[in-house]
């Protein structure tokens, strides 16, 4: 009896550590996408004593200047960063594929080539949650949720009661999302904490309406706010093996910076510098970073608060956090603007990665776009895409896994707004007299 006993025991010493460690193993990442966001206006702020979950981020994880691509347009390089791929290979080229006879037919999922990584995570029997992507319309029927950037868009439509149904996977979710809505503009202003620019362009003497974005400044509020409350919404009721935000915010309001600086002789200074030597004297630079970093703290600042949740939730499940952005900005002949002249390179995004095994205050030499999609991968210890055209960022990490590659396929799906939109399109270029 007492021989039975010790076998037991010994058999459940031998297995514990093995199911201790299949339960600590589930392995969970979370990303946050942050549009346009840029170390050079996260920086002067830290070093102000502001931003102290991305001062945290930086100390506690590896972080790098992120490389990005050109076009610098969103919708493609975030379409870039979720599958790994060039855009050529992707096919989200531009924001819209048809820009003819006055008729603009935006790109949708439909024609994304590859598979995203929710895409190739559900093949494994992994769930995500993906909210407020680009280009995710129509959502992918995947295991878990997808909020697509149609919702966003229809905040912007300001048609703010009703929702595209199909614009959410699975629709059950749908009554969920329509709660998130925010209709009131002065109430969500002060939740986030940031000024009315409008006002304060007013304020300034100029007139806000010269500029479309800042003249859309209200949707964008709502907009925000509406997917913070999703992305709560959403963490609040599920696990997912994947979490996916993304903010667009800091891209909108740093096209609009140079307006709210003071020192109206330094911007002057600066863009005929640019124009005229195609670069900036560091000092010149240097200066005009921290006034638009002054300009854009209230926006950061709650993009922090944000971050400092999610680094709260990543450590309590001991969850990797990516957080990152597409492309930062530089200062180029006529602002801070997507067209960029060939001899402006693509300014540099931000990327912050925090989590069990990665190196602490790291500074990851070589980051691109491309390497986010194979690192994340990487982290779930899944073969990359063979013909993906970025690295996992290996050195971000203490521990290494074997490199497993193969080919991934996007999983057919021909979907009924596929057929819907076709149909509208040749009934258009048929109205039109083309066809
Ligand atoms: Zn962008």
């Amino acid at each position: 009896m007492r021989k039975l006993l010790l076998i037991l025991l010994a058999g459940a010493l031998l297995f514990l550590p093995f199911c201790g460690k299949t339960k600590s193993e589930k392995i969970r990442v979370i990303i946050l996408g942050f549009d346009g966001a840029d170390w050079d206006f996260i920086e002067p702020l830290m070093a102000r004593g502001y931003l102290p979950n991305f001062k945290r981020l930086r100390q506690q994880g590896a972080w790098a200047r992120l490389r990005s691509m050109k076009p610098t347009l969103s919708a493609v390089i975030w379409t870039t960063i979720a599958t790994g791929k060039t855009m050529e290979k992707h096919g989200i080229i531009d924001w819209v594929y048809v820009k003819k006879h006055g008729i603009k037919i935006p790109y949708t999922a439909t024609e994304r080539r590859e598979p995203a990584i929710w895409e190739i995570l559900n093949e494994y029997g992994k769930t995500s949650a993906v909210i407020n992507w680009f280009v995710t319309f129509p959502p992918d029927h995947i295991k878990g949720i997808v909020v697509s950037n149609a919702m966003r868009d229809y905040v912007l439509s300001q048609r703010k009661n009703v929702l595209p149904r199909d614009a959410v996977y699975p629709p059950r979710y749908y009554p969920l999302i329509k709660k998130c809505m925010v209709r009131n503009y002065e109430e969500a202003l002060s939740e986030i904490g940031i000024p009315d620019y409008r006002n304060l362009a007013k304020e300034m003497g100029a007139d806000p309406s010269r500029l479309p974005i800042l003249n859309s400044f209200r949707v964008f509020v709502l907009m925000e706010k509406f997917t913070e409350n999703v992305g709560e919404m959403v963490w609040e009721r599920g696990d997912y093996d994947l979490f996916a935000l993304y903010f667009r915010w800091p891209d909108v309001i740093t096209h609009f910076t140079g307006m709210f600086i003071k020192d109206k002789e330094l911007v002057k200074k600066a863009l005929t510098q640019i124009r005229k030597e195609h670069k900036l004297d560091p000092e010149i630079r240097k200066k005009l970073d921290q006034e638009d970093a002054r300009v854009l703290l209230p926006v950061y600042r709650w993009l922090d608060g944000i971050l400092g949740r999610y680094m709260k939730r990543a450590e309590e499940k001991g969850a990797y956090l990516i957080v990152l952005s597409d492309h930062g900005f530089d200062l180029g002949p006529n602002g801070y603007n997507h067209e960029l002249p060939d001899w402006m390179a693509p300014p540099l995004g931000i990327l912050g990665i925090m989590g069990p095994g990665v190196k602490k205050g790291y500074e990851i030499k070589d980051a691109s776009v491309y390497d986010i999609a194979p690192t994340v991968l990487y982290l779930y210890n899944l073969p990359m895409g063979r013909d993906m055209d970025g690295k996992p960022l290996l050195d971000a990490f203490k521990f290494s896994r074997k490199l497993r590659y193969r080919k991934y396929y996007r999983r057919k799906f021909v979907k009924k707004h596929v057929k819907e939109l076709d149909e509208k399109t040749i009934k258009e270029l048929h109205s039109l007299g083309y066809i």
